[in-house]
């Protein structure tokens, strides 16, 4: 497949030989999913990233895109796009076509991703802290639970939790 085809028609960035185009983004959370990534704040030595807001979707109606020349997201990369861009789909772009396209899954345990809202909770501890484990308890709308204290994330709150 072409990578014309990935990403919609119209597109007014050049093809990538090598990176991740990430596709059907929720319309308005392309910097959150920048932010995922790390790619967010840009720097001056850092990839080549291109954003595209509001794109047309047959399926979304309006979509957001974000396109990373030279970097294959890995699957940990993935699963934290996953809580902030549930339904986006990941392409691998190798040589210029699509190698790998999937749909992140938002992961059943987010370990060391997500921040525990409880300020009192044993992974907040300064002294020897433990590694946040939060269990998926609904996929739409997206929430986590902390295996240690019970206390919540919701979705619309996700973004101000997560670690990466
Ligand atoms: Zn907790």
């Amino acid at each position: 497949m072409e990578l014309s085809e990935a990403c919609g028609e119209g597109l007014l960035v050049r093809k990538i030989v090598e990176g991740t185009v990430v596709d059907h983004i929720p319309p308005g959370k392309a910097i959150a999913v920048l932010k995922v990534l790390r790619l967010w704040p840009p720097k001056p030595d850092g990839y080549r990233v291109a954003v595209v807001f509001n794109a047309e979707s047959r399926k979304m109606g309006r979509k957001d895109i974000v396109k990373v020349e030279g970097h294959h997201i890995s699957r940990e990369e993935a699963a934290a796009l996953a809580l902030v861009a549930p339904s986006s789909t990941v392409n691998i772009i190798r040589g210029g076509v699509v190698a790998e396209k999937w749909k992140v899954k938002p992961p059943e345990v987010a370990e060391g991703l997500l921040r525990c809202p409880n300020p009192t909770c044993i992974t907040r501890k300064e002294r020897e802290p433990v590694k946040p484990r939060m269990r998926l308890v609904s996929k739409e709308p997206l929430k986590y639970r902390c295996v240690y204290c019970g206390s919540t994330i919701g979705q619309d709150e996700i973004e101000g939790y997560i670690l990466v």
